[in-house]
């Protein structure tokens, strides 16, 4: 079968390879299941990878699959998976418990302690950029029928839910926390289905973005459904607050780590600040008003966590606000996924695209391996 490789820490590697179609079997205790891969999304972790920045290849190979934005349909299960059908549509989660640390014990291996982290796609196992791929159920998620078209999008959504879990979880620290406004810093995939989870969480909901409000999609979909939008070149974090209020919650979804410290400066008493970019660089900031943030912090209450990966009950509320938004806001989602590029071998095209998401104007580049 067809797959996508990378050479993991070599620059632009990414290339086609041959591989073996999986087989059941490599699950050993019967839960293996066969999944035809449908579709796979592209996203910066992948251009990261592909630009040489991260990513780490399973033992014994030099290349890594790429790919862990998926959505696919099962063609047969082991004899001991009886939660799934044959043409079940289903996505995988991503990282897998086979570390060493307590949390990848209990199953809760989006919190491992171990530097070594096993995800697909991205770091020690191959990912879903392929024809096929075989996974234990225990780590595949049904997708019901009616968000099939969609359902490319839930795995960077179960990040999302995952860091607004957290949020809530540190927020009882508080008897009482009634959150009324929120600020979504960066407005790509990632920032815009925060918008959307937000907004189906009862937040008025603002997304700053680098571009200009003028003809830019990313922008109307924000206030497609209710939120505002604002080009930080126009207004910066901070200076917002003295239009909208100082924020209980700001998600960072940017990607560009000195906004961080405009973010703390502006959310409001007893406040969380949830931080979610994977920033690879080396980049410093100058001119940080130290003493004023950490005043804010101290006297203010204020909470910053950050967050990684996602577990399967954050897929699990996922697929419950992917169909929700649908019946909120019918084909809205599906204006998220701009770009599709039709078969594997047509790699360049999404690299291409992804390099240069700005001048295609794309939000989501995304692989139709098979049809639905
Ligand atoms: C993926 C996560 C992963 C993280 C760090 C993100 O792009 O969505 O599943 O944990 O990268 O590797």
């Amino acid at each position: 079968m067809k797959a996508i490789a990378v050479i993991p820490k070599k620059q632009n590697s990414v290339h086609l390879v041959e591989m073996e179609k999986p087989k059941l079997d490599e699950i050993k205790d019967g839960r293996g299941v066969l999944v035809e891969v449908l579709r796979v999304g592209a996203c910066g972790t992948d251009r990261e990878i592909n630009n040489g920045e991260y990513g780490v290849a399973p033992e014994g190979f030099d290349f890594l699959v790429l790919g862990h934005e998926n959505f696919g349909r099962v063609v047969e299960g082991g004899e001991n998976v009886k939660e799934l059908q044959k043409g079940d549509f289903v996505v995988a989660t991503v990282r897998r418990p086979r570390g060493s640390s307590i949390y990848d014990k209990i199953g809760e291996q989006d919190f491992t302690t171990d530097d070594k982290y096993y995800e697909r796609g991205i770091s020690r196992i191959h990912g879903y950029m392929a024809e096929f791929y075989v996974e234990s159920a225990d780590f595949l998620i049904k997708i019901p029928p009616a968000i099939a078209e969609i359902a490319v999008l839930l795995e960077p959504l179960s990040i999302i839910e995952k860091g607004l879990k957290q949020a809530g979880d540190i927020q009882e620290r508080l008897k009482i926390w009634h959150p009324k406004t929120a600020a979504v810093l960066g407005t790509g995939n990632v920032g815009l289905l925060t918008v959307m989870a937000l907004r189906l969480r009862g937040y008025e909901v603002h997304g700053f973005g680098k571009q200009a409000r003028q003809g830019y999609l990313n922008a109307e979909l924000c206030e497609a459904i209710g939120a505002t939008y604002d080009s930080t070149d126009d207004l910066s974090i901070a200076d917002s607050t003295k239009n909208y209020g100082e924020y209980d919650l700001i998600f960072e979804a940017t990607g560009y780590s000195p906004i961080i410290f405009d973010a703390m400066q502006s959310l409001n008493e007893n406040g969380i600040l949830i931080l979610a970019s994977v920033t690879g660089g080396k980049r410093t900031t100058d001119g940080v008003p130290s003493d004023v943030i950490n005043q804010k912090f101290v006297l203010g209450n204020r909470a910053m966590v950050g967050t990684v990966n996602a577990n399967r009950e954050h897929f699990e509320m996922g697929v419950k606000d992917l169909a929700l938004c649908e019946a909120m806001y019918a084909g809205w989602l599906a204006r998220m996924l701009t770009h599709k590029v039709e078969g594997l071998e047509n790699y360049a095209q999404v690299f291409e695209i992804l390099n240069n998401a700005g001048e295609y104007k794309a939000i989501k580049a995304y692989f139709e391996v098979n049809k639905i």
